[in-house]
């Protein structure tokens, strides 16, 4: 409880919605296999998810993985963000067709505030192709604020009614 562990429990939400998506994630993992101080333990399902935020794009796959790691949450947000740029992202504003996307969904039970890292993930508890896989993989899963990823699941399928993701 609280004591500083050198092993933090990090889990990373993969989607994909430009070129050959299940590829792309496959890769991604690869590379995040690869990163130093990082160990994968656990790897959801593919979802296929209708676009979200802007709708006027193809569908993503996604993904939700846990790894352990020794590595700060910025050190691991700027790995992140090297492997989108080794497999061709090309940043083309919010909510954007995107070869890779990798975030930081959760990291540890902290809560994490800059401006270039927010965690848990800002739309965290709005996105069913996050909190599915995440509750796949991690059913009993708590969150920083105390609640449980079950809690929030249920109230989001009420909002949302499940719509708009299909697992593979
Ligand atoms: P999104 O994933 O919301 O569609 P982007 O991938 O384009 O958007 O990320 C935009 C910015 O979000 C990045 O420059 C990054 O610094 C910031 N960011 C804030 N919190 C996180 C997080 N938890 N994981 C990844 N990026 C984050
Ligand atoms: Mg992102």
């Amino acid at each position: 409880m609280g004591e500083y562990s050198l092993k933090n429990k990090v889990y990373i939400g993969l989607g994909s919605n430009v070129g050959n998506k299940s590829e792309n994630i496959h890769k991604a993992l690869k590379l995040m296999a690869e990163i130093k101080g990082v160990k994968i333990n656990k790897l959801s399902s593919l979802y296929k998810t209708a676009p979200w935020g802007r709708t006027d794009q193809d569908d993503f796959i996604n993904q939700v993985i846990e790894i352990e790691t020794e590595l700060s949450a910025i050190d691991l947000l700027h790995d992140l963000q090297n492997i989108e740029i080794k497999l061709g992202r090309q940043r083309n504003g919010k909510w954007s067709p995107r070869t890779i996307d990798l975030d930081v969904l959760l990291y540890g039970e902290e809560t994490i505030d800059l401006e270039e890292l927010k965690v848990p993930h800002p739309y965290f508890a709005e996105r069913l192709f996050v909190l599915i896989p995440l509750a796949e993989i991690n059913p009993g899963l708590g969150l920083p604020d105390g609640t449980k990823i079950e809690e929030v699941l249920t109230r989001a399928r009420a909002r949302f009614e499940g719509k708009g993701i299909i697992k593979l």
